[in-house]
């Protein structure tokens, strides 16, 4: 069932200081066990709460450990079995992406969902018997809808989509590493980050922008009972999406606006995407609309599995974007 393919969470993190210290109210709760989320219009306080059901609801009693055991697991699971799966945290910049996505190194309970999906890869591919796999990563930013290879010898070069009767849309040219450990593919991922960053600070380009996908592909090679090779090919996506704020707020003109603009797109067209996948129903699913979706088109849909953390702050002054992170999270489910 295509239900089954797609997983949505909300993770809503603890109110912080700067929040404290201007007096904001909480206006998010869960119920956990119900998978529930609420969100308080601060300006009718007498209304109820607007209610929301995801396939999970996380607050500040819980960590990335659990959402990873009960949600992320079984998904990283599938990849070492031969099918694809995509893992993005969407929400508002300061709601938390990061935090879940690449997570802290203390508490432990709080690394992130990518070094946990890594190390759980690399285990299983230690662990088996009658299995060799060919490990590699690659990392590409998407940005004003250009594509750029974060690992390639010119970071700076736009890159194309292409389309392969076989092998599907891919992007020509993009660098493929080949990886034996956590630790190497962590520090491949970090080399992908500073690149990132060089980039933002010559070109005045801000991170909560720019999208992009780090990829473990994996080939699985087993001989069977009769002496026959098989190949199986899957691949992981972590994909740090740019921040989903409302820019119209923000004011921005010219250049800005026009990033503005495409990031909203290609947001708009993954919404677009997960929600006719998981409507079931619909025979035309707009992967074209945007790159990142082209891309992302083999991992998204079909044999594959997704999962979406929609990332909330409690304030009642983000109220606004709470409720459009929401809606959109509940739009994919
Ligand atoms: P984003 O990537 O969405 O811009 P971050 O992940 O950088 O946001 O989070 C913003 C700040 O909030 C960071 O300082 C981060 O450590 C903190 N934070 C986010 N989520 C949590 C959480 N669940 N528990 C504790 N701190 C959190």
């Amino acid at each position: 069932m295509a239900s089954e393919a797609v997983k949505v969470i909300v993770r809503c993190r603890p109110m912080n200081e700067r929040e404290k210290a201007l007096g904001c109210k909480a206006v998010v709760s869960t119920e956990s066990a119900r998978g529930q989320c609420f969100l308080q219009n601060p300006a009718a306080a007498g209304e109820p709460p607007k209610q929301f059901t995801f396939d999970g609801a996380y607050y500040q009693e819980h960590n990335t450990e659990q959402i990873y055991n009960e949600i992320a697991y079984p998904l990283v699971e599938g990849v070492t079995e031969g099918y694809n799966g995509t893992i993005f945290a969407y929400g508002q910049t300061g709601s938390g992406k990061s935090f879940t996505m690449q997570g802290v190194v203390d508490p432990p309970t709080q690394k992130g969902i990518i070094p946990r999906a890594l190390e759980h890869i690399f285990e299983s591919v230690q662990c088996a018997e009658n299995a060799k796999f060919l490990v590699r990563a690659s990392y590409l930013e998407i940005y004003n809808e250009d594509v750029r290879d974060l690992l390639g010898a010119d970071t700076k070069q736009k890159l194309e989509l292409k389309e392969h009767p076989e092998k599907g849309v891919y992007v020509k040219g993009l660098s493929l590493h080949t990886v034996h450990s956590v630790l190497q593919c962590e520090q491949i991922m970090e080399t992908g980050w500073r690149n990132r960053a060089v980039g933002y600070t010559l070109m005045n380009k801000d991170s909560s922008r720019s999208h992009s996908i780090f990829t473990v592909n994996m080939e699985i090679y087993t001989v069977d009972e009769r002496g026959q090779d098989h190949l199986r090919a899957a691949k992981l996506n972590l994909v740090d999406l740019a921040g989903s704020e409302r820019q119209s707020k923000t004011g921005a003109t010219g250049e800005r606006l026009k990033e503005a603009t495409k990031i909203n797109l290609s947001l708009s067209a993954l919404g677009n995407v997960i929600s006719a996948l998981v409507d079931g129903r619909c025979k035309h699913i707009p992967y074209r609309d945007s790159k990142l979706t082209r891309l992302l088109q083999d991992s998204l849909g079909g044999n594959t599995k997704t999962l979406m953390v929609a990332c909330l702050s409690p304030a009642d002054n983000n109220y606004d974007e709470s409720l459009s992170t929401l809606r959109y999270a509940n739009r994919a489910k």
